[in-house]
């Protein structure tokens, strides 16, 4: 008999499957694929003995996560904290550099570097107070009135048309931006802008932490405490109705890790129409298409300092970035896009043989988009790194489309479960107090479609196994810490 079934080991299915083990319940994981982790997987997509990240890479929340926090990773797993969180270039040879150090970052930005020190100093002072408004669902009163207030009027600058304000230089706006434009949406915006002033907090907060051993490192420390905690993991399983998922077990809760439509899909015949209706307006955003390479050599970056920066944004001025990202909000494939690229083999050697190295890029696409992005993403990397082509040894890449197919959660390749826009950062999936909690008596969704939204955080797994201990269990919430 077990208690809990949880459908998907994604970081949210572990994380959700972590807190119910550790309340003393009996819990079961199914995953459809072979190997655990969902968006946290690791494979050696290139060559032998080139580690990539299948799909996250840059890990922002690793060490700022409530959930990882209470979790302990750090003990668990080895996290390196680059003294540069990201950097972005220009052509030229010029680059911002996103420092951990706010004032090393302002010095580095010529006349813009005071505004930018001011946006950006209030927020990292209340880092905590911030991570809890943004880290939660909206709709509950903040413990932090100010924070709310600071990073509320900041985001509000930063995305909308008042952007380039307190600016006179293309450096800082361009570093800005590379960070909003992590959140696929139009620039500037309300949620990208929000996207940004976040990422940009921790990156001179805790830093952008690079896990040793792949993003599957992240996952596999979750699975191990689940496993200590006498759980199961049943692999190469797709679970595709709640009787399927209970398994006659008599599971008490059924957690699932997938997207809206899954839950609709899975739990359809037990819930009421008006929820299935809402879940049927939950709107899915555009998509990624990724392209991993094994190289040689280090990228070749003109500007030779962005070696020691575990992300790059690609893709320009601040203006070239908003145009690219506008072009894909309008169904298009830009020609001069904006690249997220992660370079962590200089901080991580155990990803790739000796003196070789890796690189983890994608772009933003349509959804549903089929094409092959490897070489416009090339053509965009060798712009800021000349001679970047003949340092590759192998590439392999993942379109939209590949990427529904290889994850349900992603629809026509959305890796967010669900667009990140204003209107769903209230309405995710449902506007609801609880919106993790179904009406069907003890199924809960857990993923990325529900708040606080995508990246790896655990966060929608652990406030969904909370709500599941507090309504079927009747238990507390359990230490999680090592
Ligand atoms: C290209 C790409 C780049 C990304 N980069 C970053 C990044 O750098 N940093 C970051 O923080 N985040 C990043 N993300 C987003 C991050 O990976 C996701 O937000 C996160 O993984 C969501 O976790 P989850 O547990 O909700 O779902 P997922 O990680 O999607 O896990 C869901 C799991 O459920 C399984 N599953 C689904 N349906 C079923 C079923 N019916 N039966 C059984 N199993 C099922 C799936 O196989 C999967 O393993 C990226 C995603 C992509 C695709």
């Amino acid at each position: 008999m077990i208690d809990a079934a949880i459908v998907g080991s994604g970081p949210n299915g572990l994380s959700a499957a972590v807190t119910l083990a550790r309340a003393g319940l009996k819990v079961r994981v199914y995953e459809k694929e072979s190997t655990i982790g969902g968006g946290a997987r690791s494979s050696e997509l290139t060559l032998p003995g080139f580690l990539h990240d299948v799909c996250s890479a840059i890990h922002p929340m690793a060490l700022a996560s409530p959930f990882f926090q209470e979790f302990e990773l750090h003990k668990r797993i080895r996290l390196a904290v680059p003294e540069i969180s990201f950097a972005h270039p220009l052509d030229g040879g010029r680059a911002g550099f996103a420092y951990r150090d706010l004032d090393r970052t302002a010095r580095n930005l010529g006349r813009d570097g005071k505004e930018y020190k001011r946006l950006m100093e209030p927020l990292v002072q209340h880092l905590d107070g911030i991570t809890d408004f943004t880290q939660h669902q909206l709709l509950r009163l903040p413990k932090d009135l100010v924070a709310t207030v600071l990073y509320g009027l900041r985001t509000l600058e930063q995305g909308s048309p008042l952007w380039n304000l307190r600016f006179r230089e293309d450096l800082a706006p361009a570093l800005i931006s590379g960070a909003n434009a992590h959140s696929v949406g139009t620039m500037p915006g309300l949620s990208t802008g929000g996207a940004g002033m976040l990422l940009i907090a921790h990156a001179h907060g805790r830093g952008w932490p690079v896990p040793i051993g792949c993003s599957q490192a992240i996952a596999d420390a979750m699975a191990a405490d689940l496993l200590a905690h006498g759980g199961e993991i049943v692999l190469n399983t797709t679970i595709e109705s709640l009787d399927e998922a209970r398994g006659g077990t008599g599971a008490r809760a059924v957690l699932l890790d997938v997207s809206a439509a899954g839950l609709a899909q899975i739990a359809g015949s037990d819930l009421p129409t008006n929820y299935l209706q809402k879940l049927g307006t939950f709107r899915y955003g555009n998509a990624a298409s990724k392209v991993d390479f094994a190289l040689s050599e280090p990228v070749p970056w003109a500007n030779p300092e962005l070696g020691m920066s575990p992300t790059v944004h690609l893709g320009g001025t601040r203006a070239a970035v908003a145009r690219a990202e506008a072009e894909v909000a309008a169904g298009k494939h830009p020609t001069d896009p904006y690249v997220l690229a992660s370079q962590p083999s200089p901080f991580d050697p155990g990803r790739s043989p000796e003196g070789k190295h890796i690189l983890w890029t994608y772009t933003h696409v349509p959804a549903g988009s089929t094409k092959d992005m490897t070489e416009t993403i090339t053509a965009q990397v060798e712009r800021f790194a000349p001679g970047f082509r003949d340092v590759i040894l192998a590439s392999s890449s993942i379109t939209a489309q590949e990427y529904s197919q290889y994850n349900p959660n992603y629809v026509g390749g959305d890796f967010s479960a669900g667009e990140v826009s204003l209107r769903q950062l209230f309405k995710r999936p449902v506007v609801s107090p609880n919106p993790w909690r179904t009406p069907a008596k003890g199924v809960y969704l857990c993923s990325s479609s529900t708040p606080p939204g995508p990246a790896v955080h655990g966060l929608c797994g652990w406030y969904a196994a909370r709500s599941a201990l507090k309504d079927i269990f009747h238990l507390p919430s359990p230490a999680l810490g090592v």
